[in-house]
């Protein structure tokens, strides 16, 4: 064997540091949620829920909100929130959120479905910083102070929920969609509210991601609902830290061997429901048998159509053991199409 060859076999022969599917004692089992809360992520994405919602907000908000509408149109999408969300894992003040944001570039370029799309994100941050700011001092005292009472006694509850078997629900998820193991936390803010979907993972510069999750979407989440939200947050947040070498990859890798483009949105929308059918099913298996999918109580079942029914029923037989990888990989080309 030349030395390349056994180069490339190395990773391949320390099966230990790799989940695989149906080994006895499986590593992964190491990741645990961490929780957050700070007073200037709450007032950020109070902002943004009040720019997404139709409603024309009164007072000492609406200046803010209006500063978050118009950074929604110089950055194009939802979506390019992240590059300044992703940010915010260092921050509880404004004066952190403006450090946080002081590095950002003049000069970025958006890949986007209908081509590059170059953006200031220095300037974007700047405004809102400055849109923040004048709300601060008013925000930390007399709002806060609820919404932090609040926040704590939801995030104990989730603790108290997830000691049931938050370790076994990793171990499961690290498993099957083949993460290495090793220690590691999965960093999670939890806000009052956001906008839609409530739940959103955005690449960190020192975690790796960042997730946050709001309470209420279109009415307060229950745990369970809140349990599943986490775990598919967290998904998001190990795909972003592992680029190579996971059934994700896998799965793109069959879709675009089958012709699919890289990032085709109907191909990302398959994959993605795996992780609905995947984060449900282990809420129900490890903390709560009577757990409904959020995609179930939410309606997004019934929007998805029938592709995504299609893969949820393959990943089932995948995760029971009815499939072997190469069938479920070459059925889940084939469902998706
Ligand atoms: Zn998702």
């Amino acid at each position: 064997m030349s030395l390349a060859a056994l180069l490339l076999a190395l990773p391949v022969s320390v099966p230990s540091e790799r989940c695989v599917p149906g080994a006895p004692g499986a590593p992964g089992a190491d990741v645990a949620i961490e929780w957050h809360v700070a007073p200037v992520v709450e007032l950020w994405f109070e902002v943004r829920a009040l720019a997404a919602s139709d409603d024309e907000p009164q007072g000492e908000l609406a200046g803010a909100v209006a500063a978050a509408r118009a950074a929604l149109d110089a950055l194009g999408s939802e979506r390019a929130f992240g590059l300044l969300e992703g940010r915010l894992e260092d921050c509880q003040d404004v004066d952190d959120l403006a450090a946080a944001f002081g590095s950002l570039p003049r000069r970025f370029t958006l890949r986007t479905a209908r081509g590059p799309r170059e953006i200031d994100l220095h300037e974007t941050g700047a405004r809102l910083v400055a849109a923040l700011r004048p709300l601060e001092e008013a925000w930390t005292r007399e709002t806060w102070p609820a919404r932090k009472r609040e926040l704590d006694a939801r995030r104990d509850q989730l603790q108290v929920f997830f000691e049931r078997g938050e370790a076994r629900a990793w171990s499961r998820l690290c498993e099957l969609f083949e993460f290495a193991s090793g220690s590691q936390t999965v960093p999670i803010w939890l806000v009052t509210r956001a906008p839609a979907p409530g739940g959103f993972t955005h690449r960190a510069r020192k975690l790796g991601a960042a997730s946050f999750i709001a309470l209420r979407s279109a009415a307060e989440r229950g745990l369970s609902e809140l349990a599943e939200i986490a775990l598919h947050e967290g998904l998001h947040a190990l795909e972003v830290r592992h680029p190579r070498d996971t059934l994700f990859h896998a799965l793109h890798a069959a879709l675009e061997a089958a012709g699919r483009a890289p990032g085709d949105p109907a191909a990302r929308n398959a994959v993605h429901a795996l992780f609905f059918a995947a984060a449900s099913a282990v809420v129900q298996a490890e903390l709560d048998p009577g757990h409904v999918p959020y995609g179930e109580s939410s309606g997004l079942y019934d929007r998805a159509g029938p592709e995504a029914a299609r893969v949820r029923a393959l990943w089932k037989r995948y995760a029971a053991g009815e499939l072997a990888r190469a069938a479920f990989l070459d059925a889940f080309v084939e469902a998706s199409d």
